[in-house]
C-alpha cells in the first residue's frame, strides 16, 4: 500500500472517474456507494481492452489470446489473495457477488455438516444475503437460528455472545460493517469465541473490503465474502475466500464444465481448488477488472481511504444532527465506516430521496435488504449516504441543504 496520494487528493481522485466529471446539469452528487461504486478509468479500460484485444474464453484454449485471458485472470486471483492476506491463491473461489459467495457455502459446506439440533448463530443486523441462505439451510437441515441482537446504538449485544455459543453452535455468519448502521463488528474476538466451542465461521466482507485494509489470517475466519462492485470493480464478480481444509473437503455447488477431473456416465471426479468451485464460463472480464480495481485501491492506499471517509462521516454527523426533526440510527463515526443512515420527521424516506434528486443527489432509502434490523428500530424504511474515496465535504453540504429543502416542501405541502 504505497499510496499515490497521501493524504488523499480528492480532486486528482475524482478525476479518475469519468462519471463524476460528467457535464451534466445538476451535476451528480453520489453518495450510494454502499451500493454500488463508480468505476475509475483503470478498470474502464481493463475492461475495454480485453474486450477490444484478447477476448476468449479461458484454462482451455492452445493458442495466444486465451492463454493471455487465463493468465491475466490467474493474475487477477493472485491479486485478491494479497489484498486480504490469503495464504494462497486457490482459497480464492470467483462467485458473482457476496450473496452467491454464502449461498456456496450454505449449499456446500452447511449440507454437508448441518443436522437436525445444530445452530447458526448470526445478528439482527445481517443483510437478507447473510440470512435467507441460512433460513433455508436450516429449514433444509433442521437446524435451528439463532440471533445476536442490536443494541439502541447501533451495536452487536456482545455480552450475549457467551449464552449464544455453545457446543449446539456449528456457525456463526456476521458481517463486518453493516450496510445501514455503518457499525464496524469485532470480527476477530467473535471469530475466536465462535472457535472456542467448535464453531466455524463466515465473515460477510461486502461493505468492510472496499474501505478496511483486512486480513484474513489475522481475523482467522473461516470464510470471507465480498463483491466487486461495491469497491471500484465491475459487476458480475465476488469473492469467497475459505481455508483450505475445509474448502478441500466440500463438495462442490455447481456442476458442470471446468469443474470435473473426469466424467463417466453415472458420476464425476472434480477438479482441484480453486477450480472445483468454478463451474462453467467465469466472469472473465469482470475478474480481471476486479484486480485492476484492487491495483487501484493499492496504489490510492486504504491506509488513507480510511481517514478520508472517516472526515466525511464525521462532518455529515455533525451537520445533519443540526436539523431539527432528524434522527440518526447506528453509533457514533468512531464506531462505524462509510454510511450514515437516517430519518426525517414526517417524511417517508422514498420523498426525501426523490427531492434530493432533483439537485442531484443520490441517496439509498428503503429497506436496505435488512428487514430485521428495520424492525428493531421500528421503521418501515430509512434513507442513508454513504460514502467512499472520490466524495468530498462540499457535497455533505449539497446533502444539508437537499434535506433542508425537503423539510420545507414537503412538510408545508402537508401542513
Ligand atoms: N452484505 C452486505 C453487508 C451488503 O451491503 C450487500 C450489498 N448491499 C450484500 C451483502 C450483498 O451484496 P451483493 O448484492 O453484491 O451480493
Amino acid at each position: 500500500m504505497n499510496g499515490a496520494f497521501r493524504p488523499l487528493d480528492v480532486e486528482a481522485i475524482r478525476g479518475d472517474f469519468p462519471i463524476l466529471k460528467q457535464e451534466i446539469n445538476p451535476p451528480l452528487i453520489y453518495l450510494d456507494s454502499a451500493a454500488s461504486s463508480q468505476k475509475p478509468n483503470r478498470v474502464i479500460d481493463v475492461l475495454s481492452d480485453y474486450y477490444r484485444t484478447y477476448n476468449a474464453n479461458i484454462h482451455r484454449g492452445i493458442y495466444r489470446i486465451s492463454e493471455k485471458a487465463t493468465e491475466q485472470y490467474e493474475e487477477a486471483r493472485k491479486k485478491i489473495a494479497r489484498f486480504i492476506n490469503s495464504p494462497r491463491a486457490c482459497q480464492i473461489i470467483f462467485t458473482r457477488n457476496t450473496t452467491e459467495s454464502i449461498n456456496l457455502v450454505a449449499n456446500s459446506w452447511g449440507n454437508a455438516n448441518l443436522r437436525a439440533g445444530d445452530e447458526i448463530l448470526i445478528s439482527v443486523m445481517e443483510h437478507h444475503s447473510n440470512l435467507v441462505p441460512w433460513q433455508l439451510l436450516a429449514q433444509r437441515t433442521g437446524a435451528k437460528l439463532r440471533y445476536i441482537e442490536v443494541t439502541d446504538e447501533g451495536l452487536l449485544h456482545l455480552e450475549e455472545l457467551d449464552r449464544l455459543l455453545t457446543e449446539r453452535t456449528k456457525l456463526v455468519a456476521v458481517t463486518h460493517v453493516s450496510n445501514v448502521l455503518g457499525t464496524v463488528n469485532p470480527v476477530q474476538s467473535i471469530t475466536a469465541a465462535a472457535h472456542a466451542v467448535g464453531a466455524k465461521v463466515i465473515i460477510d466482507a461486502a461493505q468492510s473490503a472496499p474501505h478496511l485494509p483486512v486480513d484474513v489470517q489475522a481475523i482467522d475466519c473461516d470464510f470471507f465474502a465480498f463483491s466487486g462492485h461495491k469497491m471500484c470493480g465491475p459487476t458480475g464478480i465476488g469473492v469467497l475466500f475459505g481455508k483450505l481444509d475445509l474448502l478441500e473437503e466440500m463438495p462442490p455447488f455447481l456442476g458442470g464444465g471446468s469443474m470435473i477431473r473426469t466424467v463417466q456416465r453415472e458420476h464425476s471426479t472434480y477438479a482441484d481448488l480453486p477450480q472445483k468451485f468454478e463451474a462453467g464460463t467465469p466472469s472473465i472480464a469482470q475478474t480481471i477488472g476486479l484486480g485492476a480495481a484492487v491495483d487501484y485501491l493499492n496504489d490510492v492506499g486504504l491506509d488513507a481511504i480510511h481517514p478520508h471517509e472517516q472526515e466525511l462521516l464525521e462532518y455529515a454527523h455533525q451537520k445533519l444532527s443540526e436539523i431539527e426533526g432528524i434522527t440518526i440510527y447506528g453509533p457514533k463515526p468512531r464506531h462505524k465506516v462509510g454510511a450514515v443512515t437516517f430519518n426525517l420527521d414526517r417524511i417517508h424516506a422514498h420523498d426525501v430521496a426523490g427531492i434530493l434528486d432533483q439537485d442531484g443527489v443520490a441517496i439509498r432509502a428503503g429497506h436496505h435488504c435488512t428487514q430485521p434490523l428495520m424492525q428493531k428500530f421500528g421503521v418501515i424504511a430509512t434513507a442513508r449516504a454513504s460514502f467512499y474515496l472520490y466524495n468530498k465535504l462540499e457535497e455533505v453540504d449539497s446533502l444539508y441543504e437537499g434535506l433542508l429543502k425537503a423539510q420545507k416542501i414537503l412538510i408545508r405541502r402537508r401542513g
